[in-house]
């Protein structure tokens, strides 16, 4: 190759310095991190490589990160003994944006408040790229661990291009170096590094030193005993597992011997993600076998619901040279997967007694993707379903139960459990089909998280009795009165017109047992869809077709029986002018009204007439 090659960046590159650098001008010292990160990366993937291949360029060397500052010339340079990078990794790697959404976060970041930038930074790394903050020129010198392979000096001003050439360097690994900028001298010194390094990366598993100073502890937190572990110290390392800037809401030490050994330090953290729903940044756990680091994303050692889970396993019981694939279908690890799905669901039950403001603040957060646990888990379904919390009309605003606290008051003659999906507790309130609940103060539960319509109706029972939404039709309240034959015929037709008057737009036109104050409700066949589950049915396709509904109405109330009245007297127009505003009004209340024009213009003929 000729001596010095020049290379430019793509585009998007350019785009996502500028936008580093002028998006995180407020934590420069996150360069740090992601640069120690990247050479622990590097010395992990060798540590693995060294198991199975003894022919690795510079076996023997000691795997270590050694950080040194120079007053005298002002540089700042990291070097690893890692696995190291040829040509084609410096190309590849260091000049393209390797993780699909780091462009999306960043501009992200620089659309959010200054208090909010360091929790987003925490969850996505930034790159080797951050380095550019502090310095105007950046050189790497690497050497991979090709026996025969070669080395290379990459250098950049982080703008518009790159350039590498082959150099002479005697060791495998990487050394990254640069001159700081005037105004970030202050990275220079001993305790100013030493103190962010603390922050950061006091976990790190491989010895690290700054100016020939020993830094970290390199110990295995998880290994110590319970009792030995300070409270400060477990929020520091899952700090350093996550890159939360925040404490975690709970933990969970674990010690298993038997059948199965392992030992496994899980968090909870306060507050979800933002990346939570996304699949592509979910992580999983950090897998060791026998502390040596294995891989950090084994999202097979917990189920889907509880991938918010954050921490360390760490197992006697499989070979430090396991394959990703192994790891996959793995036995042993299917069997710690279970014992740590029940040791959570266990410490999550106890947090829900004792601790009921935490559980709180654990549903809210991740309530959405934990309940789908009670329809996915059949072994813990049952666990998982007392665990869920709902709104209701008899709850404090705010306040969430249990499905076993909606049964210990159920009312003496109850059998089925109640309840209402609405997009929030004040729209379930207003719904006429919770007149008759009210008026016989029976309790209903409100569902108001989009997820538990699909949660909620798969669950069927709950405690022997039914859960049953009271849109639905089938929802027997009260026994109909006695009523003579005569007066039952006239009723027979006279809701038998409406069913003509309104023709194919429903499925049925019945008498109401439910309704209190309201004319008429609609509500959904035994076999139909939830009305909230439509609606999101609805916002996912376009063209989903909503089911008809069943119209009830309500023979006592006063409107209806003027009604009944005008069609006694044949008033056939009148009548069905009503009729369709009646019907229209109910669509309208549950939020499918597609035109209202018609609505209207019919309302305005009404008040004409009521004005006259
Ligand atoms: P990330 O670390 O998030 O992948 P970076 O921009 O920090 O993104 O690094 C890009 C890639 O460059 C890394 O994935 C790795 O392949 C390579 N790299 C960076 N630093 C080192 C290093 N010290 N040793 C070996 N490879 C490295």
């Amino acid at each position: 190759m000729e001596k010095v090659q020049s290379h430019s960046f793509k585009a998007e590159m350019k785009q996502l310095l500028n936008l580093i650098i002028h998006s995180l001008y407020a934590h420069p010292e996150v360069f740090l991190r992601e640069l120690v990160s990247n050479s622990s990366d590097a010395l992990s993937k060798i540590r693995i490589k060294k198991l199975t291949d003894s022919t690795l360029f510079d076996f023997d060397s000691k795997l270590e990160i050694k950080i040194k500052l120079d007053k005298e010339t002002n540089i700042f340079s990291i070097e690893d003994t890692g696995i190291g990078m040829d040509e084609n990794d410096l190309i590849n790697n260091i000049g393209t944006i390797a993780k699909s959404g780091t462009l999306e976060f960043i501009s992200k970041l620089k659309e959010s408040k200054k208090e909010d930038s360091s929790s987003l930074i925490g969850q996505f790394g930034v790159g080797f790229y951050s380095a550019f903050m502090v310095t105007d020129e950046v050189t790497i010198e690497t050497r991979n661990d090709e026996p025969n392979g070669k080395a290379y000096r990459w250098k950049s001003n982080g703008d518009e291009s790159f350039t590498i050439e082959e150099i002479e360097k005697e060791n495998r690994g990487t050394k990254i170096s640069f001159a700081l900028k005037e105004e970030f001298k202050e990275y220079l010194e001993d305790w100013k590094i030493k103190t962010i390094l603390k922050k950061y990366s006091n976990f790190v598993e491989f010895d690290l030193s700054v100016n020939d100073e020993k830094v970290n502890s390199v110990t295995a937190i998880w290994q110590r005993s319970k009792d030995d572990i300070k409270e400060e110290e477990l929020n520091e390392f899952y700090k350093f597992v996550t890159n939360d800037y925040n404490e975690p809401l709970t933990h969970l030490h674990l010690n298993i011997e038997g059948n199965i050994n392992f030992k496994s330090l899980l968090f909870i953290p306060a507050s979800a993600p933002m990346n939570l729903y996304s699949n592509e940044l979910d992580k999983g756990l950090q897998l060791y076998t026998k502390k040596i680091f294995i891989q950090d994303d084994s999202k097979n050692l917990l189920p889907d619901y509880l991938k918010f889970v954050r921490g360390v396993v760490d197992t006697e019981d499989l070979p430090l040279n396991v394959s990703r694939e192994v790891t996959q279908t793995s036995p042993i690890l299917a069997k710690i997967k279970t014992i740590l799905t029940t040791r959570i669901l266990n410490n999550l039950e106890e947090m829900s007694n004792k601790d009921k403001d935490k559980y709180k603040k654990f549903y809210l957060a991740f309530g959405p993707i934990f309940k789908t646990g009670a329809n996915s888990d059949y072994t813990n379904k049952e666990k998982i379903t007392k665990l869920l919390r709902f709104e209701s009309t008899h709850s404090e605003d705010g306040e969430m139960i249990s499905l076993t606290d909606y049964v210990s008051r159920m009312k003496e003659d109850q059998t089925e459990i109640f309840y209402l999906s609405a997009s929030n507790k004040e729209i379930a309130l207003k719904n006429p089909n919770l007149e008759f609940f009210k008026s016989k103060d029976i309790e209903v539960l409100i569902l108001s998280d989009p997820m538990d319509v699909f949660v909620v109706p798969n669950l069927y029972e709950f405690d022997g009795k039914s859960i049953k939404s009271i849109d639905k039709a089938d929802v027997k309240v009260t026994e109909a009165e006695e009523k003579s034959e005569e007066a039952k015929t006239n009723e027979d037709n006279f809701i038998a017109k409406f069913k003509d008057i309104l023709g194919d737009k429903v499925e049925n036109v019945i008498e109401s047992l439910r309704l209190v104050d309201s004319p008429v409700t609609l509500v959904v066949g035994q076999q139909g869809m939830d009305a909230q589950m439509e609606k999101m049915m609805q916002m996912m396709d376009k063209d989903f077709v909503t089911s008809k509904k069943i119209m009830e109405i309500n023979l006592k109330h006063p409107l209806i029986k003027n009604l009944e009245k005008l069609f006694v007297a044949k008033e056939n127009e009148k009548l069905e002018l009503a009729v369709n505003q009646l019907y229209e009004g109910a669509m309208l209340i549950e939020g499918y009204m597609k035109n209202p024009n018609e609505f209207v213009n019919r309302m305005y003929g009404f008040m004409q007439d009521a004005t006259n």
